[in-house]
């Protein structure tokens, strides 16, 4: 356990915060990287919506990031209070690493809850500034590799690290056709916005039609919300096989 005010602290908690990172690709993870906390107060969501959920802005949040191969679909499917299966996969890597932070190092850690008005984060934006991808016009986080086929959790952390990579990642939405736009079957990125309310109409829909087929069944039905901006997305295509991992501040492709 390292002292409060240890004079070599900041190389410590850069070691443990390597180590932490490497301990999420083993668990599983596609992608890993972490954010000073106090950069989330001010990210581009926060700036737009005004700043909500997580409210700690010492230490850092480390974002994990998973894979969610098309092949199979379940791993996004909803269940009321139970989330989807990848996010409850992601929820046992963040909290296995708070744990071993904690029993390891004596370090305050823990999982912060995936929605942010349960007290989260804004993932897609963490992701981005911890370097794991960019923001593309479908308004999701396309990382090198996996397209925007990734779904993130964070855990936050008293480590206190500077990132030092850079986190403006070239974006492939500048060379392509943008069939992301034309697919969205409720026009919420025509013109390369994105109109929230829009989509939310048909994430609406997507939880009524799980309703109803539960009220005819008989039986629980989870909510396969649309992801079609995700599917036609061709930075996705390479997916499928770990191509790198870009851990941010240590590693690079
Ligand atoms: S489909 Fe093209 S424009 Fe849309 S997010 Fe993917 S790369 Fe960007
Ligand atoms: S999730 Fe569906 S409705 Fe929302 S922006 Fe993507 S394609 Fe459009």
């Amino acid at each position: 356990m390292q002292g409060e005010d240890t004079p070599d602290r900041p190389d410590d908690d850069r070691r443990i915060m390597q180590e932490a990172i490497e301990r999420a690709i083993a668990l599983g993870a596609s992608v890993a990287g972490f954010v000073p906390a106090r950069l989330l107060r001010d990210c581009p969501s926060a700036r737009a919506e005004g700043y909500r959920g997580w409210d700690n802005f010492v230490g850092s949040v480390i974002i994990l990031g998973l894979y969610h191969d098309p092949a199979m679909p379940e791993m996004d499917w909803w269940e009321e209070g139970r989330s989807t299966p990848g996010d409850r996969m992601l929820r046992g890597m963040t909290t296995a690493i708070a744990d071993w932070l904690s029993q390891e190092y004596g370090r305050a850690a823990r999982d912060i809850p995936y929605q942010i008005d349960a007290g989260g984060i804004f993932l897609k934006d963490a992701a981005a500034l911890a370097g794991l991808g960019c923001i593309g016009r479908n308004n999701l986080v396309i990382v090198p590799g996996y397209g925007p086929r990734v779904r993130f959790r964070a855990l936050w952390t008293d480590l206190e690290v500077e990132a030092t990579a850079p986190t403006s990642l070239p974006s492939p939405c500048e060379e392509c056709h943008r069939p992301c736009e034309t697919a969205c079957p409720q026009q919420a990125l025509a013109g390369g916005r994105y109109f929230r309310e829009r989509c939310l109409r048909r994430m609406d829909a997507d939880r009524m039609e799980a309703a109803a087929q539960k009220q005819k069944s008989g039986q629980k039905q989870p909510v396969d919300h649309c992801r079609t901006c995700d599917l036609v997305c061709p930075a996705g295509r390479m997916s499928g096989k770990k191509e790198y991992t870009r851990v941010r501040g240590f590693f690079t492709p």
